[in-house]
């Protein structure tokens, strides 16, 4: 089965509801970033949330959900798109295994302190940035903190991975809950308790809960009604021109160092691995119109 994303609707336009099975997903991004569990599991969440808000925006756009902190993972950051694309990175691929108390992996100490910055790249319009302290570091308490506070969209977000023996995800994914502005206070309660009801999202995904199943639990005793459905993958879209900017960006006196080195500047993508080359004529005209560039 492939990974796809539903969004819905309840009948009296109370509730948005979307739910993502993204297991495949995930697995690609650890084959590519060859992650340790813990690392998995904690980019795996950001990226099943990414394709949920990355779900909310108009075609041609995209949100990038940043994340920063003071534990040993460092840093992460998702790109998603309107179309189901999702691409990420974490900064530190190799963390150590540490689990909860309840024997979970800890994604929250992986994380630390920190901030979680949300960009949204419109289409014609200039971008929107909000940014939110870190209230758990379990991902799915911050993207629902992050809707209420910065968004004032009342949210609730759920994200999980789990991660077989063999390393690879048995299962991942997510769904995002959000309150319309017509939602009464019944809506509200009947919603808290279905969302009360959920123990854990990537065992009900192991067990082989779609995600129109995991609706049916979150808006049990609503009428809703699905409005989209879409395919999810990880890609990324890099290309020559885009790797080249990164590589100016590296500064001309290290790209000449380089040169004198190697005849060559390499640059590899941090989302796919893939290497462009740049010889020594590309990198000397790139130098020279940035120069230029940075006159004008
Ligand atoms: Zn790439």
């Amino acid at each position: 089965m492939e990974d796809y994303l539903i969004r819905a609707i309840t009948t009296n336009k109370e509730i948005r509801a979307l739910a993502v099975n993204s297991t495949k997903t995930v697995e690609e991004a650890r084959k590519i970033h060859n992650t340790t569990p813990l690392a998995t599991a904690a980019l795996g969440r950001v990226m099943s949330g990414g394709l949920l808000m990355g779900s909310l925006v108009k075609s041609g756009e995209e949100t990038s959900l940043s994340i920063r902190g003071d534990g040993p993972i460092k840093k992460i950051l998702v790109e998603a798109n309107q179309k189901g694309e999702v691409r990420g990175y974490v900064a530190n691929p190799k963390l150590p295994l540490k689990l909860t108390k309840s024997k979970k992996l800890d994604v929250a100490s992986a994380i630390g302190k920190g901030e979680l910055v949300v960009r949204k790249n419109y289409f014609m319009k200039e971008p929107y940035e909000g940014k939110v302290k870190l209230i758990s570091g379990e991902i799915g308490d911050d993207l629902s903190y992050y809707f209420t506070k910065s968004e004032q969209t009342p949210s609730s977000v759920g994200v999980g991975v789990l991660v077989d023996k063999d390393k690879s995800v048995k299962a991942a994914g997510g769904f995002l809950i959000q309150l319309l502005p017509e939602a009464s206070d019944e809506t509200i309660d009947k919603l808290e308790n279905n969302i009360g009801k959920i123990n854990s999202l990537s065992r009900l995904i192991e067990e082989g809960t779609t995600p129109e199943d995991l609706l049916d639990l979150l808006l049990e005793g609503f009428d809703y009604r699905i409005m989209a459905e879409k395919n999810v993958e990880y890609k990324c879209g890099c290309n020559r021109e885009q790797v080249k900017g990164v590589m100016i960006s590296l500064g001309e006196d290290e790209l000449r160092e380089t040169l004198e080195e190697e005849g060559k500047v390499e640059i590899k993508c941090h989302f796919c691995k893939s290497k462009y080359e740049f010889n020594e004529k590309e990198v000397e005209e790139a130098i020279k119109n940035s120069n230029k560039k940075q006159e004008g």
